[in-house]
């Protein structure tokens, strides 16, 4: 399908490339519940737990243990994640940064935002808690960056808890951007939401749904939707390139990554739906060569240190290759693992 407004160069497409793929189930915020819990204990659990929790920590080795942490939702019964919102975003706003020639980091401490800059305007990717924060956090961190928030074309909201679509007002309030989710979590933002909390924006209405295997074009950019449910029925990852001076890396930014559907009812499903999704992209990772793996929270992808650290270095600690993209993958797989295993008992 191809979305045209006319008077303008900026040409937002999306034309399915996988038509016969479609979602597999649904899973749900606390993006970030994991990452504040200590590493899971070296045995503490039963041996069809422990197992897979060993293979984790293996594939973690010393450089993921941000992904590790996911295990430690396999060391508690499922239930609701207790998460106090207030001093997650009443942080310190970290600077904003340049990770690429074409990608911008506009997060706050807890959650992020990234844009990625093309020939014919913004794309956002999440646009955090609420209005108040999307000026304070995205606006002013684009412009410090140089960035126009007005030139905003399409935002893309991975998924929908309010942590990722609360400030979507504002930036509808300073451009006029398509707002692209899945139908899935359309739907869910329509009628029931899995999460609220009173710090969260409201959710923004239907506009552009699409679905895995489809591409959002803007001007020289082509973004490829991957649907990787599990943390939402509709969680959306994002495939794209990016550049440094001469140099194209392939990225991969994973659009929900905690196991916080444990109050659900259908948490078992979700988790078979989040293992099948981490073991399909961990191939597609290894055909694409995925040499750069972020996140929508920094508590996973360390992207607030790498940002400090790309200052005085002089490789992209962003890049950190296919094999480790593979391997981080491959974490959150086996964290998935281990948690069916200790549910299901
Ligand atoms: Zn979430």
């Amino acid at each position: 399908m191809f979305f045209r407004r006319t008077g303008e160069k900026a040409v937002l497409k999306a034309e399915v490339v996988h038509p016969g793929r479609r979602r597999f189930l649904a899973l749900g915020c606390a993006c970030c519940a994991a990452a504040a819990l200590p590493a899971i204990p070296a045995s503490a659990a039963p041996a069809g737990v422990q197992r897979h929790l060993d293979l984790a920590r293996q594939a973690a080795s010393s450089d993921l243990g941000t992904y590790l942490r996911l295990g430690n939702t396999a060391l508690t019964p499922p239930a609701a994640p207790q998460i106090n919102l207030a001093p997650l975003i009443n942080q310190p706003v970290p600077p904003p940064g340049q990770a690429f020639d074409n990608l911008y980091f506009v997060g706050a401490r807890w959650v992020s935002a990234w844009v990625i800059r093309t020939s014919a305007g913004l794309i956002l990717i999440d646009a955090l808690n609420n209005n108040e924060e999307a000026e304070r956090v995205i606006d002013a961190g684009m412009r410090r960056l140089g960035l126009d928030p007005s030139e905003i074309k399409i935002v893309v909201v991975t998924h929908g808890h309010g942590d990722h679509y609360g400030g979507i007002g504002h930036i509808k309030r300073v451009a006029s951007p398509k707002v692209i989710m899945s139908d899935a979590d359309w739907t869910m933002m329509a009628t029931k939401l899995e999460f609220d909390a009173p710090e969260w924006g409201r959710p923004p209405q239907r506009d552009v749904s699409v679905a895995d295997g489809e591409r959002i074009v803007l001007g020289d950019t082509s973004i490829e939707v991957l649907e990787t449910p599990g943390h939402t029925l509709g969680t959306l990852s994002l495939l794209f390139t990016v550049r440094q001076g001469r140099q194209e890396h392939r990225a991969l930014l994973w659009g929900g990554t905690a196991f916080n559907f444990g109050a659900q009812p259908d948490r078992l499903r979700r988790l078979r739906g989040y293992i099948d999704a981490t073991a399909r992209v961990r191939d597609i990772a290894r055909q694409q060569k995925v040499d750069v793996f972020i996140s929508n929270h920094a508590g996973y992808d360390e992207a607030i240190g790498k940002l400090a650290t790309k200052q005085s270095a002089n490789t992209n600690p962003f890049v950190i290759g296919t094999e480790t993209t593979m391997r981080a993958l491959t974490v959150m797989n086996e964290c998935a693992q281990a948690t069916m295993e200790a549910w299901k008992a």
